[in-house]
């Protein structure tokens, strides 16, 4: 999918994070263009499909804005039993971000045209894992699968896993080249999400921020004409509300022919026998670029 480069640049593949702190709700926006391009192209996703992708890659930079560490990576996994999406994968790593879908196409194609998120994934769940080496951490949190889109079920994952009570809006417009979503969430008390004992869904504060958040319109969050910083304004002019400046988003992806074989060279030399092919050659997939790496036994030792 290619994106034309005269399309004026409002806030495409930037994130922006802001906080009312008479409020104690702190959030982000984010707006997806040519790095959607950039994921998508490498592989042949059907529409719905590729919809579906986009709204998760938009979720994955929401929920990035949290990880403080520089070297933190966050993943968004939604997994099923036996969906037409069998598994999507987004991570994020500073400012970087990447993933995919396994899916069945023949099943996809008998689908009516509605496709919501049940139809799509049925039973399954969705898995968030932080990753913070520096702080030596590993968190996952894990829900069903609930409610009738992404961002639905975002926001049972923050309440239920998380204890943090929060809106997330995420929208594609119908070329699909551009996608946006917004996060807003309470944290009374700067308290962090996890260590809660219960959560007040009608804390006042928070209902107030919640219904002008609610008035988020899908074009809003990608429409190019229209800056994100506008956009919060319009949405909470009547509140003070610190912006942080914009954060650039890029794709990224950690395969490369010597990645690749730095790993494989860290197998034993008898479990990298077996995975070798007649020609001597390892072929490893990258599942997010749909690119092979061949790698030669012989290019191990040098
Ligand atoms: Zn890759």
């Amino acid at each position: 999918m290619a994106t034309p480069s005269t399309l004026p640049a409002a806030n495409l593949d930037e994130a922006v994070s802001f906080t009312i702190p008479a409020r104690h709700v702190r959030g982000r926006v984010v707006r997806l263009g040519p790095l959607l391009g950039e994921i998508l192209s490498a592989h042949d996703y059907p529409a719905p499909i590729a919809r579906t992708l986009s709204e998760a890659l938009v979720l994955t930079a929401l929920f990035g804005a949290m990880l403080k560490e520089a070297g933190g990576q966050l993943t968004v996994q939604a997994q099923t039993e036996s969906g037409i999406v069998d598994l999507l994968v987004c991570d994020y790593r500073g400012g970087e971000l990447r993933g995919y879908v396994r899916f069945d196409r023949e099943r996809l194609a008998d689908l009516p045209s509605h496709r919501d998120l049940a139809a799509l994934f049925g039973k399954g769940y969705l898995a968030i894992t932080f990753d913070l080496p520096a702080a030596n951490e590993r968190y996952q949190g894990i829900v069903p699968l609930e409610g009738a889109s992404l961002a639905e079920a975002a926001e049972h994952y923050f309440t239920q896993s998380e204890q943090v009570p929060s809106l997330v809006r995420l929208a594609v417009d119908d070329t699909g080249r551009v996608a946006g979503g917004i996060l807003v969430q309470h944290l009374p008390e700067g308290e962090e999400g996890r260590e809660r004992i219960h959560t007040r869904l009608d804390h006042p504060e928070w209902e107030h921020v919640r219904i002008l958040a609610e008035t988020t319109r899908a074009n809003e969050l990608f429409e190019r004409s229209l800056p994100l910083e506008g956009l919060l304004w319009r949405l909470f002019h009547e509140e003070e509300v610190r912006v942080v400046p914009g954060l650039p988003l890029v794709k990224g992806c950690r395969c490369s022919f010597d990645h690749i074989r730095s790993v494989i060279a860290r197998f034993p030399g008898a479990e990298r026998e077996q995975m070798v092919d007649e020609d001597g050659v390892i072929s490893v997939d990258c599942e997010f670029c749909s690119r092979l790496f061949p790698i030669r036994l012989g290019d191990l030792d040098a």
